[in-house]
């Protein structure tokens, strides 16, 4: 929304826009998850010409330690855009742009991590920009969404995002480049899979009718965003089943079922049965069983497991023991009362500062915001 032009065409005589595309259509996404050996997730997401990477890290004890929080995980999100991303070379390291956009988007995820289960940890959230253009803090929400699951954090559901925008007097989806420069109003949100909203911004101008008409069509782009999620998330587990060492421990798990202890009669269609049976659940569970699950408010004590064996997602239990899967703590440093004092365990961090040990992380976010003050801001247009 740099400027407003009048003269720029946006749409030809057919009402398609400069890329062909009808008004409620979003640009063609590419997905592969688990690109990355030594993040515990990541996933790459190609959207029209946006080309992003998100890598997840943890949950994992938060250093440096004044940053934990006794009674949960603190969730870290920093987007970044690589100065080769865009036509003008941009700035490298962080600007106040950068600095809002991972603040946005870590509050866009906080609703739905179950980070209750991981006191004192952290879950990083890193995005990188390869190639910009326009979108990118949505492509990179729905990367990150992907790269969540990937790494096996425990979430009500996936979040997915996309931005509307008003272009030439019309509410269009998906704004590019030139609509994003050029058009009147734009406006990126993200929501959950039961529809609710975890991120809204917008730049430029609408009527409250423009409003409410955005926010229906951009709803719209969030459950085709969220289909093709969920077909990437399905591809990348029906590869996983089609490892041949899976394969050998289907056979067994068959083998058992039917009480049969010789795993050599188990023919290719039983596997191919179990392997659909197995694909479809996680289908199922992925979209439904994590959003409808409830977290006690109270301080949980054990995690039990979603999917039983399938995949290692674990959810809370406040009721059996603990037994959390991602992150060894050291029980002697985790305290479970979420109003006690952690002077204790500080004693060797140099950097601890703070009084306040469950300061929220966001002040973090603003300090940095302060500091970044000082970086010349000339990709603000
Ligand atoms: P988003 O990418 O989420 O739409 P903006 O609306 O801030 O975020 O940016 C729109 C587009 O403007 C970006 O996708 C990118 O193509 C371009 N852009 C953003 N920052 C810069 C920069 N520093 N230099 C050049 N182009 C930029």
């Amino acid at each position: 929304m740099s400027s407003n032009q009048t003269d720029v065409v946006f749409f030809d005589e057919n009402g398609l826009r400069t890329d062909q595309r009808k008004p409620d259509e979003i640009r063609p996404m590419k997905i592969k998850i688990g690109v990355l050996s030594r993040a515990n997730g990541s996933c790459y997401l190609e959207w029209g010409a946006n080309k992003v990477i998100a890598a997840v890290y943890g949950p994992r004890e938060a250093h440096p330690r004044r940053m934990q929080l006794a009674g949960k995980a603190v969730i870290r999100y920093r987007y970044n855009m690589q100065s080769f991303s865009v036509e003008d070379r941009a700035r490298p390291g962080p600007s106040r742009r950068s600095s809002e956009i991972s603040k946005v988007s870590r509050e866009a995820f906080e609703p739905v991590i179950f980070s209750d289960a991981y006191p004192k940890a952290a879950i990083d959230i890193f995005v990188e920009v390869l190639q910009a253009d326009a979108g990118t803090r949505t492509a990179a929400i729905n990367a990150a969404s992907l790269a969540l699951v990937d790494a096996g954090i425990p979430m009500r559901g996936l979040v997915s995002a996309c931005a509307v925008g008003k272009v030439g007097g019309k509410i269009v989806l998906d704004l590019n480049k030139p609509e994003d420069n050029y058009g009147e109003a734009d406006l990126p949100i993200a929501m959950t899979e039961d529809g609710k909203i975890t991120l809204v911004q917008m730049d430029g101008h609408l009527t409250p009718d423009e409003f409410t008409e955005a926010m229906e069509l951009v709803q719209k782009g969030c459950r085709q965003v969220l289909e093709i999620q969920k077909a990437a998330l399905l591809e990348k587990y029906a590869s996983v089943m089609d490892d041949d060492s899976e394969i050998v421990e289907i056979e067994e798990e068959i083998a058992e079922d039917i009480e049969d202890s010789d795993a050599d009669d188990i023919t290719d269609e039983m596997v191919d049965d179990f392997v659909n049976q197995v694909s479809e659940r996680l289908a199922r569970d992925i979209s439904a069983v994590i959003s409808e699950y409830e977290v006690s408010d109270e301080t949980s004590e054990s995690t039990i497991d979603l999917f039983d064996d399938d995949i290692d997602l674990v959810i809370i239990d406040e009721d059996e023991e603990s037994d959390i899967d991602f992150i060894e703590i050291d029980e002697d440093a985790v305290d479970f009362d979420d109003d006690s004092d952690d002077e204790d365990d500080d004693s060797d961090d140099e950097d601890d500062d703070s009084d306040d040990e469950t300061e929220d992380f966001s002040k973090e976010i603003d300090k940095t915001s302060a500091d970044d003050e000082e970086f010349d801001d000339d990709e603000e247009e």
